[in-house]
């Protein structure tokens, strides 16, 4: 039987082993024609939570992107079911290194119009002309060629505390806005070049390359079950690791340490620091990194005006935030000009 799309029966009971009675966190996508989302949707919510799978599940027209946990002891029951949805067979299941009991508290399955907010017109190419998968071995020697260029696909605050060394990194908040960028870019060498591109797990990747390929470029690779599943194979091969800095997820945990080291600053005083943070301040709640020290100083606010909401009594601070939403803010993530270390 198989289990796991790409673990011998080895790696898996390592890893259950290691999960003990705890709950794997893992993540997968697909992209397919599901004709009745919703009816898609109560499907997999009554099934899940029968299991007691926990976590965030995008349901479209065009395919499933889930990030969720799952006890250890179900994740058998689990597969079983997967595999019994005909898209859904033996896909690839990107599993999280670091295994916490928190990563999700609860098991929300949406109907979206859209499994990546990508902003691209899904009738002007083929999403199932994508680029050439590679795995963490193959992409290591890709990225060593001097003929490639290698484009993160994430936003600027994930890869600004971690990316692959030597990578074209957009100054960009959303995926949408990366993609005509990048093109520019690299328009003089749509033939000649080898495009490798990498994200978190893969799904913006495999729209990313097929809209490359439509766009005329002839040499696409992405990394196959991105950064998460790199730093699998990377322990368990014990390849040369060539990301920097941490992966920024998705959930409460905010980051995978993939290497030791630092590549960021603290945003208010410069220091090393990769912790992201939000700013206390309920009407604000900017994404920043902030270090302990300035943390404290600041009361876990991004600014004197925020820290001087943030003590006023709560009742007050809901009468001053009555009408202003703060998605402006939150969609901003870590660029307001409060912040002075912010390059
Ligand atoms: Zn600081
Ligand atoms: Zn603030």
């Amino acid at each position: 039987m198989q289990l796991y799309n790409k673990l011998s029966a080895k790696e898996r009971e390592a890893l259950l082993e290691e999960a003990g009675e705890d709950r794997l966190t893992l993540s997968f996508y697909a992209y397919a024609k599901i004709g009745n989302p919703h009816l898609f949707r109560n499907h997999l919510f009554i099934a899940w939570d029968q299991m007691e799978v926990l976590g965030r599940i995008y349901v479209a027209h065009e395919g499933i992107n889930a990030q969720l946990s799952v006890p250890a002891k179900r994740f058998d029951e689990f597969k079983e079911f997967i595999d019994r949805i005909y898209f859904l067979k033996g896909v690839r299941l990107n599993i999280a290194i670091e295994h916490d009991l928190k990563s999700f508290l609860k098991l929300k399955v949406k109907v979206r119009k859209k499994i990546v907010a990508d902003g691209l017109n899904d009738d002007t190419f083929d999403v199932r002309n994508k680029g050439v998968h590679v795995d963490a071995a193959k992409f290591n020697e890709l990225i060593s060629d001097p003929n490639t260029v290698l484009v993160d696909m994430r936003n600027h605050y994930e890869s600004e505390i971690g990316h692959f060394d030597g990578a074209v990194t957009p100054d960009v908040d959303t995926f949408r806005d990366s993609l005509p960028i990048i093109e520019e870019d690299l328009k003089e060498h749509k033939e000649d070049k080898n495009l490798v591109m990498y994200c978190t797990g893969g799904i913006r990747c495999e729209k990313a390359s097929a809209y490359y390929k439509h766009k005329g470029f002839k040499n696409v690779y992405q990394l196959e079950g991105g950064i998460i599943e790199y730093a699998r194979q990377v322990n368990n091969q014990q390849l040369e690791n060539k990301f920097l800095g941490k992966n920024f997820v998705f959930d409460h945990r905010r980051a995978e340490c993939i290497s030791g080291e630092v590549i960021s600053s603290c945003h208010q005083c410069g220091k090393p620091c990769d912790t992201h943070v939000n700013c206390a301040n309920e009407a604000c709640h900017l994404l920043f990194i902030q270090c302990p020290e300035c943390a404290e100083k600041m009361n876990n606010c991004c600014s004197e005006e925020c820290m001087e909401i943030n003590a006023l009594p709560y009742e007050e601070q809901k009468k001053l935030r009555k009408g202003k939403g703060n998605s402006n803010k939150i969609f901003k993530k870590g660029r307001s000009e409060v912040l002075k270390y912010k390059s």
